[in-house]
């Protein structure tokens, strides 16, 4: 194994009681011959007496990490690939680096509670994962537990904190956040047993060598202190508010994926750049070539500006189609409908405007007109799951219209407190319909919502996520697709560089 493969880890973390661990390992052992190899599997649930699962155990190749109790009689020839966590916490490290910190609280841990935060403070420095468990007996952590895990995130910041959920059949998956001071995101997740909920495992890709991509997305960090986090209520009185807004907003903008101070941006995917928006192409495109149509199509508008949505509270506007951001967007998407046009295809914009959200940009997708009278029945579909199935997803709720002069409309996009979901279909014959909907930025949205309901729409099921394999490119072919879309928006383009 070269040194650069090494670092690149698969590492999967499930939820098994000793009733379940042994499906579990056969489960995982066939997903490994399929979707791995994982370079370890860890069981977040505590397994107290591992004498029923030895067989099962030395049978397989795949490394488990287990959460158990000191053996009396550890046996012999216990397989190399099983790795047992018996200290009630404690900080487990690969030889690739990849650093696991856990707590246990059960019964051992209870007499040793008060040596925790003093280990992780003399510790000293971050962890990948975090990994909280607790008895099967209680539901959930204790206040002192709670405690202590809180202030355990707080000195490890870890990439990822696991929790097995032992009451309910919820996968549970919290919106990240970012510790601003070092630029780390951190994400959180509570995992239902097997044969409990519908997802029991979480696995994921991890580069040891590179930094962790800052999600688009991101909630306030739930461990700073409330006055930190709290923004200014609507009223915004002059340039002091203003300019504290804008910093407690700001995701530094060198590491923003839109912003040109960033230096990592991905120029060579830019198509086109106007005054106050730019189009550039989107990374592991949704979308095939088509219809003639030589590259994926698939682009996306962005503000130059760094701003969460069209209108926000730093940049208020009471009459939003009459800023030059709004009418520039409009340009772009009108001529990337005449462009499309061509190959007998429309365009579907989505867009989210959410006070959350870390540099405001809209997804512009090709769709052929043949598939277009499929939106209905996509939007209707997903609305469903969304809101029935992922009962903790933010409820969406889509109105139609055909004119930006609806009143309601017109209401919403003028408040710029106002958090909404949209998706505006340009048919090439001129027509516009939009449908949007409102949604509650205290809970969860499902920011692959537009993406999932085009997906069906394009019969393209396997290119949901896009960083997953089949959506990858490489430097050479963006820059390639870039260059070819270029070309033909070239007729299109109304910017000063056309
Ligand atoms: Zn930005």
């Amino acid at each position: 194994m070269t040194e650069q493969s090494s670092s690149l880890l698969k590492v999967l973390f499930f939820n098994a009681t000793i009733d379940s661990i042994k499906d579990a390992i056969n489960k995982i052992n066939q997903l490994n011959s399929k979707a791995g190899p994982f370079t370890f599997a860890f069981n977040i649930n505590l397994i107290d007496n591992l004498s029923s699962i030895k067989e099962t155990l030395d049978s397989t190749s795949v490394r488990y990490i287990l959460l158990s109790k000191k053996e009396k009689n550890p046996g012999k020839n216990r397989s190399a690939s099983l790795i047992q966590l018996t200290n009630p916490y404690g900080i487990y490290e690969l030889e690739s680096g990849f650093r696991i910190a856990y707590i246990k609280f059960d019964n051992d841990c209870n007499k040793v509670m008060k040596n925790i935060i003093p280990f992780f403070t003399k510790f000293g420095e971050f962890v990948d994962v975090l990994v909280t468990s607790y008895n099967q007996i209680e539901t959930n952590f204790n206040k002192e537990q709670q405690y202590i895990i809180d202030s355990v995130i707080k000195l490890v910041k870890p990439f990822y904190h696991f929790t097995p959920n032992n009451e309910t059949s919820d996968f549970v998956e919290e919106m990240p956040f970012l510790w601003d001071s070092v630029q780390r995101p951190a994400r959180s997740l509570k995992i239902p047993q097997l044969h409990m909920g519908k997802k029991w495992a979480y696995a994921f890709n991890f580069d040891i060598l590179k930094s962790l991509e800052v999600p688009t997305t991101l909630r306030s960090n739930p461990y700073l202190p409330k006055d930190n986090r709290k923004r200014k209520p609507l009223c915004i009185d002059g340039e002091k508010n203003l300019e504290k807004i804008k910093k407690l907003k700001t995701v530094q903008p060198t590491n923003c994926h839109f912003c040109f101070t960033n230096d990592n941006i991905e120029d060579h995917m830019i198509v086109s750049i106007g005054n106050n928006a730019y189009l550039t192409i989107a990374k592991g495109p949704l979308t095939v070539p088509q219809q003639g149509l030589p590259f994926p199509g698939h682009c996306i508008i962005t503000s130059i500006e760094h701003i969460p949505k069209l209108n926000c509270r730093i940049k208020p506007s009471s009459h939003v189609f009459e800023t030059s951001l709004y009418k520039e967007i409009i340009q772009f998407e009108q001529a990337l409908c005449k462009m499309f046009a061509k190959f007998d295809m429309s365009i579907i914009v989505s867009e989210i405007n959410f006070e959350n959200a870390v540099h405001y940009h809209l997804q512009v997708y090709p769709v052929p007109n043949k598939y277009l009278d499929k939106f209905n029945i996509s939007l209707e579909k997903h609305i469903h799951s969304n809101n029935e199935k992922y009962t903790s997803n933010a409820k969406l709720n889509f109105k139609k219209i055909h004119s930006v002069d609806d009143e309601d409309y017109k209401k919403l996009i003028n408040n710029p407190s106002s958090n909404y979901f949209q998706f505006k279909v340009h048919k090439s014959d001129g027509e516009v319909e939009i449908f949007y909907s409102i949604f509650d930025p205290q809970h969860r949205l499902d920011l692959q919502f537009g993406r999932r309901v085009l997906a069906y729409i394009l019969n393209q099921p396997k290119r949901i996520k896009w960083d997953s394999k089949i959506c990858f490119e490489s430097k050479e072919k963006e820059t390639k697709n870039a260059q070819q879309f270029q070309e033909l928006f070239r007729e299109f383009d109304f910017t000063d560089a056309s």
